[in-house]
């Protein structure tokens, strides 16, 4: 099993800064990289937001802010990302951009590195084989909001190796997180069964059998899910939503996958969910308001 001191993280988005924020709480040294240096100071700010927030709730001290935040280094170079024991890669969920990055990274990656994947859906097996480390490379999906949410689902490739497997377990047991093995078939267990019902409840607004505050009011209230499903489509960003149905749609050849046209269209809009200010609501005010 690799001893893993280092982790880079590609993409400082929500994940990828959810990511480097637990594994410097957990006193890894992280390398957070994106496209551009601006992005990547956002997220570092984004961070420490987050990290004032669970100061706020008595979850963690300033000391231990200080110290984790001092173990996140802003990182635009590969070579620096390359050299790390494990690089996470959590940027935009789009395989041609995440087979890009592990392409450009393949030069600096270290003999003994792993590779690893925060995908929500695309194949495990796929991406690695565009890397000259199958058996090194595996799924590591971390659920949103990374510091709140138990769960890692762990995804193997085909060629994943037993020491990549258990050290990916160890390092989220590390993290505090509970594991979950998910086979390599698109969008493995959580998504397969959750952006299926977000995309019915955008079908539901889109036939018109209610609103978006009926629908989220119901599943909210009627099953008892802490977020309503276009409240959670809006949290998890509508991009992403739309790449694993299309992943779903593509990869299970079925057409109860097919994406709700609505959800199309709040995406050619721009209208991509929180992160954005606006998808099923408008968060550019003091209360979230429907956006239809
Ligand atoms: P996001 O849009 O918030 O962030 C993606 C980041 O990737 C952006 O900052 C973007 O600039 C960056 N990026 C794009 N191309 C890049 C490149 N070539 N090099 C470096 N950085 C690049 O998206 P997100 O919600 O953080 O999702 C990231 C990944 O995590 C996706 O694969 C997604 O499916 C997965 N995921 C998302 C959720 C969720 O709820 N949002 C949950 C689990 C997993």
């Amino acid at each position: 099993m690799a001893d893993i001191k280092t982790v880079g993280v590609i993409g400082a988005g929500q994940m990828g800064t959810g990511i480097a924020h637990v594994c410097a709480l957990a006193g890894y040294e992280i390398e957070l990289n994106d496209v551009s240096r601006a992005r990547i100071d956002a997220g570092i700010s984004l961070i420490e937001h987050n990290m004032q927030r669970q100061i706020a709730r008595g979850i963690i001290d300033e000391a231990e802010m200080k110290a984790a935040l001092g173990r996140i280094k802003p990182q635009e170079s590969l070579a620096r990302i390359g050299a790390t024991d494990l690089v996470i890669e959590a940027a935009t969920e789009d395989e041609v951009v995440k087979k890009s990055i592990f392409s450009a990274l393949a030069p600096h990656v270290g003999p003994d590195t792993l590779l690893a994947s925060n995908t929500s859906s695309i194949s495990i097996t796929r991406l690695a084989s565009s890397t000259d480390r199958p058996e090194r490379f595996i799924g590591l999906h971390f659920m949103n909001p990374v510091p709140l949410m138990k769960l890692v689902e762990i995804i193997r490739g085909i060629a994943t190796d037993v020491q990549t497997y258990e050290t990916a377990v160890n390092f989220a047991k590390s993290l505090g997180k509970t594991t979950a093995n998910a086979e390599d078939f698109p969008a493995f267990i959580v998504n397969r069964i959750l952006v299926p019902m977000i995309n019915e409840a955008i079908y539901t607004l889109y036939e018109g059998v209610g609103t978006v505050e009926a629908i989220d009011t119901a599943m909210h209230l009627g099953a008892n899910h802490p977020m309503g499903p276009l409240e959670l489509g809006d949290f998890i960003g509508l991009d992403t939503v739309l790449s694993i149905m299309n992943v779903l749609y593509e990869g299970l050849a079925d057409s109860k996958y097919r994406p709700c046209p609505l959800l199309v269209k709040y995406v050619e809009a721009g209208w991509l969910g929180r992160k954005a200010g606006r998808g099923f609501y408008d968060y550019r005010g003091e209360t979230p308001t429907p956006t239809r």
